[in-house]
């Protein structure tokens, strides 16, 4: 690997020959006194696409001039509206087109799923989660346990952390699935854990999951945008996603969904809407449900018009970077800051996130080694400073430095920041 430097002239030189430098311009970067703030909390709310206002305006006026008759005759009819994403958002989850959809938010989807691919039996009926999941998770997968009439205290199985900073041990969830898989219905585990920024290896866990009978799904609320993702050929049954974090669309914005090709046209329960009803019959309004093959059939409602359109200006920016070429700069951009971190400030900082590059993304979870007050302190200066990462309990602070539009300067920045604390 290059050799790093920790000065503010290599940093800078590095953003000067990035060749991906020019899409930080296509985002708002919020000001902190006259400059801009060093933004590493794309991994909680991505910044805002310059041209999400214009998507938003032109459906407006849409609105405004046609009304109803914009479903046909607008710019974009909006009958059509969810499929406009389609392609783009495969592209960046690795699957086939009619394997996604954009639709509701993240929770809902992952009932929406459950109720497909959680299908207990009296043999079979468990769940295998992480412990320490995002609590959505948990109490989404507790719930659906209850509603079936189990029990979560011996049908929730959760894997306890066993490796350095909380992280969790591919040898762990092998061991796991070996003792479990028999009883087990569902697998659901995330594709970057969120608080220690660890990532896990999918197919791996597919295919373990999958010689065991278990159904497998994926929450990739942190992965999305953010790693290099093969869903199709890594073969989960589905998975879920929102799209505000790397994703850039926007507080709350509407959601993703995947279901995998072997299931397009299997005939499974499901909660039915019209917006899932086969496309080519949906207007007779018939009194039976047929549903839409693949991941469209999963879908309730007419889509929100307003709140997919920034969804169709920030994936547009992914289609002209290109996963491929973000992951490359992510890795490099990440290494950076964890080895200023690791040169400049060891005596201070741990970094709980695993080292290896193909067990992370772009995320580093630090602690401040004299513990959660003096990291609470830290966090506070840093924020005081302009440097907006975000704290996690009981301990953690995230960076996230995003390679649209982070740049090496703002990696040295914030460690600039935090030596000063330090002194
Ligand atoms: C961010 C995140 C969520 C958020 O769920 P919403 O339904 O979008 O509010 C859920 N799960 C994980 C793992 C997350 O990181």
């Amino acid at each position: 690997m290059t050799a790093f430097e920790a000065t503010r002239a290599w940093a800078e030189a590095q953003d000067a020959a990035d060749p991906l430098r020019a899409f930080r311009d296509e985002f708002h970067i919020p000001a902190h006194a006259g400059a801009d703030t060093l933004y590493f909390c794309g991994n909680s709310l991505g910044l805002q696409p310059k041209g999400v206002r214009a998507a938003i305006e032109a459906e407006l006026s849409d609105w405004a001039e046609l009304a109803v008759e914009a479903h046909f005759r607008g710019r974009l009819p909006w009958m059509h509206y969810h499929e406009y994403v389609r392609d783009a958002m495969a592209e960046v989850v690795g699957a086939r087109p009619h394997e996604v959809v954009a639709m509701n938010s993240l929770g809902a989807n992952l009932h929406l799923m459950m109720v497909s691919f959680y299908r207990p039996t009296a043999e079979r009926s468990a769940i295998l989660m992480e412990a320490g999941a995002f609590p959505t998770d948990r109490y989404a997968l507790e719930s659906q346990v209850r509603f079936h009439g189990f029990d979560p205290s011996r049908d929730l199985i959760e894997l306890q952390p066993d490796g350095p900073g909380g992280t969790l041990s591919m040898t762990a969830i092998e061991r796991a699935i070996a003792e479990h898989g028999h009883r087990v219905a569902l697998i659901l585990l995330p594709g970057v854990q969120y608080r220690t920024g660890q990532v896990f290896d999918l197919e791996a866990i597919v295919r373990l999951g999958h010689a065991q009978g278990c159904v497998v799904g994926f929450d990739l609320a942190h992965a999305v945008g953010n790693l290099p993702l093969a869903l199709h050929d890594a073969g989960p049954d589905f998975a879920v996603w929102c799209t505000y974090k790397y994703l850039n669309a926007g507080p709350g914005a509407v959601a993703g969904a995947f279901v995998h090709e072997r299931h397009a046209r299997a005939d499974l329960p499901r909660f039915a809407g019209w917006w899932g009803h086969d496309k080519s019959t949906r207007f007779q309004m018939g009194p039976h449900f047929s549903p839409t093959p693949g991941a469209d059939g999963w879908q309730l409602s007419n889509p929100p018009i307003l709140a997919l359109a920034p969804l169709r200006a920030s994936l547009n920016v992914f289609t002209r970077s290109g996963m491929a070429r973000l992951v490359e700069k992510s890795r490099r951009l990440t290494a950076y800051l964890d080895w200023l971190i690791r040169t400049r400030l060891d005596d201070t900082l741990d970094i709980v996130t695993p080292d290896d590059p193909t067990q992370r993304g772009a995320q580093l979870s630090i602690r401040v080694r004299a513990g959660r007050d003096a990291g609470r302190s830290l966090f506070e200066h840093l924020e005081r400073h302009g440097v907006i990462g975000d704290w996690r309990e009981p301990d953690v602070i995230r960076l996230s430095p995003v390679p649209l539009y982070n740049r090496y300067a703002d990696c040295f920045g914030a460690v600039e920041a935090i030596e000063a604390w330090v002194r």
